[in-house]
């Protein structure tokens, strides 16, 4: 989708600070982190959101959480712990429609989130 930023960024079009690359997906710093560590990790695909996915993309997002356990090891909060989380549209508080996992860590984080 050439207007959106997580397809530009997946494509080397856009800056972003990339800390992880594979044929599938592509991880890389939140320019707002709300913790320590707070990377998202995106698709090459341009799915809008979890709500638009059917069993097509099955692989595809099987593959972004285990990318995120491999970049969370990477990152060295893997023993201590950290979150993933998906936010789908509105009510989720989506900003960004292309799939992307966040993943936080590096601090204590609370629960329930906001
Ligand atoms: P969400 O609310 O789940 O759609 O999250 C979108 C995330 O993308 C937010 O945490 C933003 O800080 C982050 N973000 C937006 N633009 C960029 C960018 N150009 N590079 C890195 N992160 C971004």
């Amino acid at each position: 989708m050439s207007d959106c930023i997580f397809c530009k960024i997946g494509a080397g079009d856009m800056e972003s600070d990339i800390i992880w690359e594979s044929d599938s997906a592509v991880g890389f710093r939140d320019i707002n982190p709300q913790a320590p560590t707070h990377i998202l990790i995106i698709p090459r695909e341009h799915v809008p959101m979890i709500a638009d996915a059917n069993e097509e993309h099955q692989e595809l997002l099987g593959d972004l959480i285990l990318t995120a356990k491999k970049i969370a090891e990477q990152e060295g909060i893997a023993e201590n712990g950290y979150r993933l989380v998906f936010n789908n549209g509105d009510h989720g508080r989506q900003d960004v429609y292309h799939i992307h996992l966040h993943l936080l860590g590096g601090r204590q984080l609370t629960w329930p989130p906001g």
